[in-house]
């Protein structure tokens, strides 16, 4: 069978325009072209404000900063952006210090920064200590669907680097 995408007659298309064999797996962003992590579609569901939209299929999640694209269908029928949802989504805003990194417990960059007054916050271990205790629900609250810890130690290493600059 050929793989030449362009001479196929299925009407979806790719970035460059070609068009798209059908029950291909599309991993990277239409939009901006990064690769999409894998996300369940409960969290879709969990997200997305009109589920009329939102089909039983595999979805992605761009976190690409530049990109307002957050959820696509790896058949790209379709695609959600951030103003399809429900929640700001911080790896969009990532300097924007009041959009939630932390979405089982309320933490932004904000509140942490707040925390790291004294130059140390234990934020990292409490949201652990909470998830071990089963207490968190990153997959229906978490826009990445995923645990917030990784995005979380980030914000705290670029606010103890920048410390580190100021004084
Ligand atoms: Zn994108």
């Amino acid at each position: 069978m050929s793989v030449d995408c362009c001479s196929n007659p299925s009407d979806q298309r790719d970035a460059c325009g070609c068009a798209i064999p059908e029950n291909t797996v599309v991993t990277h962003c239409p939009q901006c072209n990064t690769k999409g992590s894998t996300v369940e579609l409960e969290t879709v569901k969990a997200m997305v404000a009109n589920l009329e939209r939102v089909q039983p299929t595999s979805y992605r999640f761009c976190k690409s900063p530049d990109c307002d694209l957050v959820y696509f269908a790896e058949d790209l029928s379709h695609h959600f952006v951030e103003a399809d949802l429900r929640e700001r989504v911080h790896q969009k805003h990532p300097d924007d210090g009041d959009i939630l990194v932390c979405y089982c417990f309320q933490h932004t960059p904000n509140s942490i920064r707040l925390e790291m007054a004294d130059g140390r916050t234990d934020v990292a271990d409490r949201i652990t200590a909470l998830t071990k205790a089963g207490r968190c629900a990153c997959e229906i609250r978490n826009p990445q669907g995923s645990c917030c810890l990784g995005n979380v130690c980030q914000i705290t290493r670029r606010l103890v680097s920048a410390d580190n600059v100021t004084h």
